[in-house]
């Protein structure tokens, strides 16, 4: 894990972003004051500033367009560690719409910061004005007729923010990062940016501007529940799982399910990730289906490790397990070099094209893969992390063994079978656990014996 909080990816802003800066202070800031990133939870909103997740080695959540503060305040009511900071980071648009949560959080005095990047446009939405436009920035022409922007600095200062401090992104904006995240209490820092993307032509009026001045100002006050309130937390009464049995897996296994909505895709995932704690290891699972469930692809992501998972996203995975083509319309794009992909017996020739297509760039076993019964690729018999496995590409009839709601199921089950990654008793354990377990240790069975 690196010390700093930013790794090495490149920043996605276009060139001359005040996000760039911006994210440079913040990792400064955050290492002059010795905090691992593992001690930091930054909250992003909607907009370019949200770019920056992929780019943070720290805790994140990504939020709603204006509800990072919102996210803010709940993590830092819920979270049984005082001594962790909490960073929220939004645009000029996402701190207007969600402007009463700020107002929320000063007045609350909860310990957090926000930092409000205001290049005065909504970016990544073409440049229209927001509700911290100066007057000058929306009427270059007339400006006696445009409505001033809020002075976010004022507003969060008069409803009881301990700190809040305004300045531009030219200056080393590091040591006020440090002063607001050294506050007990609510803080907040505007760095007035520029986005040459869509404000360039506005840049004069910018720095002739008078809205913007510089500021720090301080309320010394009590912070606000430090600690989560009383009540029932969503882990109450969650039976905790037992270790049960050992797996052999030493590394890092990331798994991706992949079908259509009501195909029970997100419960196989659930089972999977269970069975991998009940064999000892680390697991995390993460769903991704559209608003409207019920219809379209249904994909659940599955991380499974000896170690300790601190980063939860999956880029391209060991293992894509695909049982229906709106499955492989959402996935087909992330299979790589070392994926093993075990598919329903209909999507075998679609795959099978596909991997020669992708062979041929060089970025997808180069030998091929071929389809109906499963043949042999170029990992031979061994899979992903050198335990014995699959060939790259194995197709079976899973609906038969399944049916639809349990073809994810029996899929799972047949790769568990033959690879030995986990003991296959530690997915009909951790289906003892789920309410239609009886069922699906039918197909766990139905699966292994075929
Ligand atoms: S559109 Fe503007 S805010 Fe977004 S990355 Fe480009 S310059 Fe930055
Ligand atoms: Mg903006």
């Amino acid at each position: 894990m690196q010390e700093t909080i930013l790794n090495d990816l490149k920043m996605p802003y276009c060139p001359g972003c005040g996000h760039t800066v911006a994210n440079k202070s913040m990792s400064k800031a955050l290492a002059d004051l010795g905090l691992h990133p593992l001690d930091v939870i930054v909250v992003s909103d909607i907009g370019c500033t949200g770019l920056v997740d992929p780019l943070l080695t720290c805790h994140t959540i990504h939020g709603l367009h204006g509800r990072a503060v919102a996210l803010a305040m709940g993590i830092r009511m819920g979270l049984e560690h005082p001594e962790k900071k909490i960073i929220a980071l939004q645009g000029d648009g996402g701190a207007t719409i969600g402007l009463q949560h700020l107002l929320e959080a000063a007045r609350h005095n909860l310990d957090l910061t926000l930092v409000v990047q205001n290049n005065m446009v909504y970016g990544m939405t073409g440049g229209q004005t927001s509700g911290l436009s100066s007057t000058e920035f929306k009427e270059p022409d007339r400006p006696e007729s445009a409505v001033p922007g809020y002075d976010i600095c004022a507003l969060a200062h008069n409803a009881g923010a301990a700190y809040t401090a305004r300045t531009f992104i030219g200056k080393d904006t590091a040591e006020l990062w440090k002063e607001a995240l050294s506050t007990p209490g609510f803080s907040l820092i505007e760095i007035v940016e520029m986005c040459p993307a869509y404000g360039m032509r506005k840049v004069q009026e910018l720095h002739d501007t008078a809205d913007y001045e510089s500021v720090v100002t301080r309320n010394p006050r009590t912070v606000g529940l430090p600690h989560r309130v009383s009540g029932r937390s969503l882990l109450d009464g969650m039976k905790p799982i037992e270790r049960t049995c050992e797996a052999p897996l030493e590394g890092r296994l990331e798994i991706i399910v992949a079908g259509s909505a009501g195909e029970a895709i997100q419960s196989a995932g659930d089972l999977l990730s269970t069975a991998g704690i009940t064999a000892g290891l680390s697991a995390t699972k993460k769903g991704d289906y559209p608003i409207t469930i019920g219809t379209g692809f249904s994909v659940a992501e599955v991380i499974l490790s000896r170690q300790p998972i601190h980063y939860t996203g999956i880029d391209c995975p060991d293992i894509m397990i695909v049982i229906s083509q709106d499955g492989l319309d959402k996935v087909r794009s992330r299979i790589g070099a070392h994926t093993l992909v075990i598919a329903d017996t209909k999507l075998g020739p679609e795959l099978a094209e596909l991997a020669g297509e992708i062979g041929a760039n060089g970025e997808i076993g180069a030998n091929g893969a071929t389809g109906a019964n499963g043949a042999t690729g170029p990992n031979g018999p061994t899979g992903a992390s050198g335990l014995p496995g699959p060939p790259d590409l194995v197709t079976r009839d899973f609906r038969k063994t399944g049916g639809s709601k349990g073809a994810a199921l029996a899929a799972i089950a047949f790769w568990l079978q033959d690879n030995g990654f986990l003991p296959i008793e530690a997915l009909a354990e951790a289906a003892s656990r789920h309410k239609h377990g009886d069922k699906m240790k039918v197909i766990i069975d139905k699966a292994v014996a075929a």
